[in-house]
């Protein structure tokens, strides 16, 4: 008896603070908070053993798994999905102690991006690369050889062959490419870097081969550019980031930390995206050739640096070391490469592509 009181007590509260619990289907919880439905985020994550994270003093959440990230932030429609804006229509709330998410965040946003691992499987394996334009750049060139191996093999040959290939593959996936240069010639680097960002283009590859002091060296390797702009630049760099259409909504409530937040997570963004590519690349090449995987650096190269889309620097391998000397030379080898800096490609524009779509 006592305990049916309580019950009524507790729907009592429900319906006056205008909150009923409704079925979500999934097993998780689900409320309706003023006529919208709301979900646990916390619920949410077990599920699909997303980590979270939360800081109490900004009142921020973080959700990641692999490499794909959501930051939400109690009381704000605006929530960042892989560094992207995105705007609620409803406010992500706090309900029973927990923080809790409208329902068109778990439909759009967290459904779509941490997949049922069921779901993962039945995706097609060649997806549609979905990017326009890339810029292909093959180091070096002309009077400037690049590295050159102790059986001769040329760095500037090796660079351009595989950019040769690695064009007609994204040619033949209707994707735009954009050759820094296409013959053996010498193309200075500040040219290469006004091609790039004359082109509008998505992405910018930079093929080079490696050369070490130590012939016992080998590997594929990427670099991503290291962040070496002053402030007063960023203004400049954030740019590309307009249709975000930061200024009316997300500045509305004129809340300091946020802007702050959101400004370095957009200055970031083209540097997110290069690394999210450098490990796509690394992961598919793993798999696919059987070289050392050295990883993803950071390095302030000259041409990745003044260019405005996300940028990347791959070494092929090294000529100095003899087997891959010997691996480079082939156009089997060369092919190889080609397609993984096309597979790499590939996984990553279907990361970037689910977060256009979510923002849409
Ligand atoms: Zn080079």
């Amino acid at each position: 008896m006592v305990n049916k009181i309580k019950i009524l007590l507790v729907l009592l509260l429900l319906c006056t603070s205008g909150c009923v619990t409704v079925p979500s289907g999934e097993n998780i919880p689900a409320y309706s908070i003023g006529g919208v439905t709301y979900y646990p985020l916390v619920s949410l994550c077990d599920l699909r053993q997303v980590t979270i994270q939360y800081d109490t003093l900004l009142r921020t959440a973080y959700l990641s798994k692999d490499a794909k990230s959501v930051k939400l932030r109690i009381g704000d429609g605006l929530v960042l999905v892989n560094n992207n804006a995105m705007h609620l229509s409803a406010p992500i709330d706090i309900y029973q102690g927990a923080i809790v998410v409208p329902r068109q965040f778990k439909e759009q946003v967290f459904d779509m991006l941490f997949k049922h691992p069921a779901a993962v499987h039945r995706r097609t394996v060649a997806a549609k690369i979905k990017l326009n334009k890339i810029v292909i750049d093959a180091g070096h060139g002309g009077n400037d050889p690049g590295a050159i191996g102790k059986n001769g093999l040329r760095e500037k040959d090796v660079n351009l062959d595989i950019a040769k290939r690695l064009n007609a593959l994204l040619r033949a996936e209707g994707v735009q490419t954009v050759l820094t240069r296409s013959t053996d010639s010498f193309v200075p680097l500040s040219s290469r870097v006004s091609i790039a960002n004359r082109s509008g283009a998505d992405l910018f590859i930079s093929i080079h081969s490696n050369a070490n002091r130590s012939r016992s060296l080998s590997g594929f390797e990427v670099y991503y550019v290291a962040p070496s702009v002053s402030d007063s630049k960023r203004a400049a760099l954030t740019a590309r980031s307009v249709p975000l259409n930061l200024k009316e909504a997300v500045f509305a409530n004129n809340s300091t930390d946020l802007k702050t937040i959101v400004w370095d997570m957009i200055y970031n963004n083209s540097r997110a995206e290069s690394i999210e590519l450098s490990r796509s690349l690394c992961k598919i090449m793993d798999a696919n050739i059987d070289a050392n995987i050295l990883g993803v650096k950071n390095a302030r190269f000259q041409v990745l640096r003044g260019i405005r889309t996300p940028g990347i620097l791959i070494e092929v391998g090294f000529v100095s070391n003899l087997n891959e000397e010997r691996l480079l030379k082939t156009a089997a080898y060369r092919q190889k490469l080609a397609e993984g800096i096309l597979e790499g490609i590939r996984e990553y524009s279907q990361n970037m592509a689910l977060v256009e779509v979510i923002s849409r």
